[in-house]
């Protein structure tokens, strides 16, 4: 089955030429100009993967990627304009997968297309993670509970505790962390990761309160200590 690529980009010549360079690639390519039609494609086309211009006419991409996270978690890659606005959509966790600066080459869309499907395919190894009876992570349903309740993750919050969670107690990192959230190892700042962490943490936090499972060490890495969930 051919895998389908759903791109709304409201610029003629920039779609025209995704469209040519995914069509290379061997995906199915859907190009839409307005954020308006995106949800009802989504409904009818069942695309594997959306690459999502921020600034468009009609429902721009941040109105459209919360809409569409309620209902589904169709990978999403977030084009924008301005690197400077990458810091900002992290921080405002409403689900894409990934983001990509214009101007950009398309052969490195491609790339980041061919990276964002293969880490959102679950790894068959580890479909279900029960670190103890505490925390328990579904790769393949892209849920987590803590102390049996559902976590509400951003997708590079999820990858971040999946990998704490693979070794509880193990320092991981930040080089190592970045790697995994961003396996093309573009460069991330420090502070990306820091914004990640404090989020995930705040959020696990919520549901063991005065508890701090994230420990940060110094200059290395972090590391999860599960704790007791009663103490
Ligand atoms: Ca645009």
């Amino acid at each position: 089955m051919t895998t389908r690529v759903l791109v709304v980009e409201d610029e003629p010549k920039l779609a025209e030429v995704l469209r040519v360079y995914l069509e290379a690639g061997g995906y199915e390519v859907v190009c839409l100009d307005n954020g308006n039609e995106v949800a009802d494609t989504v409904g009818r086309w069942s695309p594997d993967l959306i690459l999502l211009d921020l600034m468009l006419p009609g429902k721009d991409g941040l109105d459209v990627c919360r809409e569409l996270r309620v209902s589904s978690a169709v990978p999403i890659i977030m084009v924008t304009a301005r690197v400077e606005e990458i810091d900002r959509l992290l921080g405002l966790e409403f689900g894409a997968d990934d983001y990509i600066c214009k101007p950009y080459s398309p052969r490195e869309v491609v790339a980041r297309v061919k990276a964002v499907l293969r880490r959102s395919q679950p790894e068959s190894s580890a479909l279900v993670q029960a670190t103890d009876d505490s925390l328990q992570i579904d790769q393949e349903a892209y849920t987590a509970h803590l102390d049996g309740v559902g976590l509400d993750l951003t997708p590079v919050e999820f990858r971040l505790l999946a990998l704490l969670a693979s070794a509880p107690g193990r320092i991981f990192s930040r080089d190592r962390v970045l790697a995994r959230l961003y396996d093309d190892h573009r460069v991330v700042t420090d502070r990306t990761v820091d914004s990640h962490v404090k989020n995930l943490r705040r959020k696990l936090e919520a549901l063991r309160p005065g508890q701090d499972l994230i420990k940060s060490v110094y200059g290395v890495g972090y590391r999860l200590e599960l704790g007791d969930p009663d103490s």
